[in-house]
């Protein structure tokens, strides 16, 4: 699966997971948590991608440490992280046992193909519904400082997909628009980063908004005896 689907059904499982013992793991990590199993791209070729961390008896360990330490947040955290493993065994297959066995489990609907499509766009579709309803759809349109940590899961996601595609040695824009499917995923990837930039750039006018307001304590005039 895409970036675009990693990141959407992370945030749902998250925030699901989240509700059910009742924490609230910020948007912007619920994004995060599923698109991290495949920063080994970033990692080539020290690291083969779809290999240790694609790998259950590397990633169950460090989920039992994060639920340990962080409890609520961290089970919610590595629901996420947890539902890449489950995307990508669906549409394609992942190595449960490596290193210890190359052993292959998934039921490989393809990549790309029109079950992934619907997977990824429709995640995408869930994710704006969700976040309507459960108010982080203002972390876009309000200015909020909280906003500007959406450039975590942004620029993760730009980049690892120019990667992505570089190692693969494809022109991107021959890649992306090479068949109807990708297209549409194509299409999702740019409304889920323009969405997070928009965010983004909410952040930062909150927090130049808040460098210019004056510090009334610190003001000359606050300072002067009150008659
Ligand atoms: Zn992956």
């Amino acid at each position: 699966m895409f970036l675009l689907g990693h990141s959407c059904w992370s945030y749902l499982f998250s925030k699901l997971t989240g509700r059910q013992v009742k924490v609230n793991l910020p948007a912007y990590m619920a994004l995060l948590a599923g698109v991290l199993p495949d920063f080994d791209i970033y990692f080539k070729p020290l690291i083969q991608h779809h290999t240790y961390t694609h790998s259950l008896i590397i990633l169950l360990p460090i989920c039992a440490v994060l639920v340990i330490r962080f409890k609520g947040l961290g089970l919610a955290f590595s629901a996420g992280t947890l539902s890449h493993l489950v995307a990508d065994s669906i549409v394609g297959t992942i190595p449960p046992l490596y290193p210890l066995s190359n052993f292959q489990f998934g039921i490989s609907l393809g990549l790309p193909s029109p079950a992934d499509t619907v997977l990824e766009v429709g995640a995408l579709g869930l994710v704006l519904f969700r976040a309507y309803l459960n108010g982080d759809y203002k972390l876009v349109t309000e200015s909020q400082g909280e906003s500007v940590n959406l450039v975590i899961p942004m620029v993760s996601i730009v980049t690892l997909t120019l990667l992505f595609a570089g190692d693969n040695n494809v022109s991107l824009a021959a890649f992306a628009f090479s068949r109807k499917a990708l297209t549409l995923i194509t299409l999702g990837h740019a409304v889920l980063i323009g969405i997070l930039g928009l965010g983004v750039v909410q952040g930062v006018r909150a927090i130049i908004t808040d460098r210019k307001q004056p510090n009334p304590a610190s003001s000359p005039v606050a300072r002067l005896p009150q008659p």
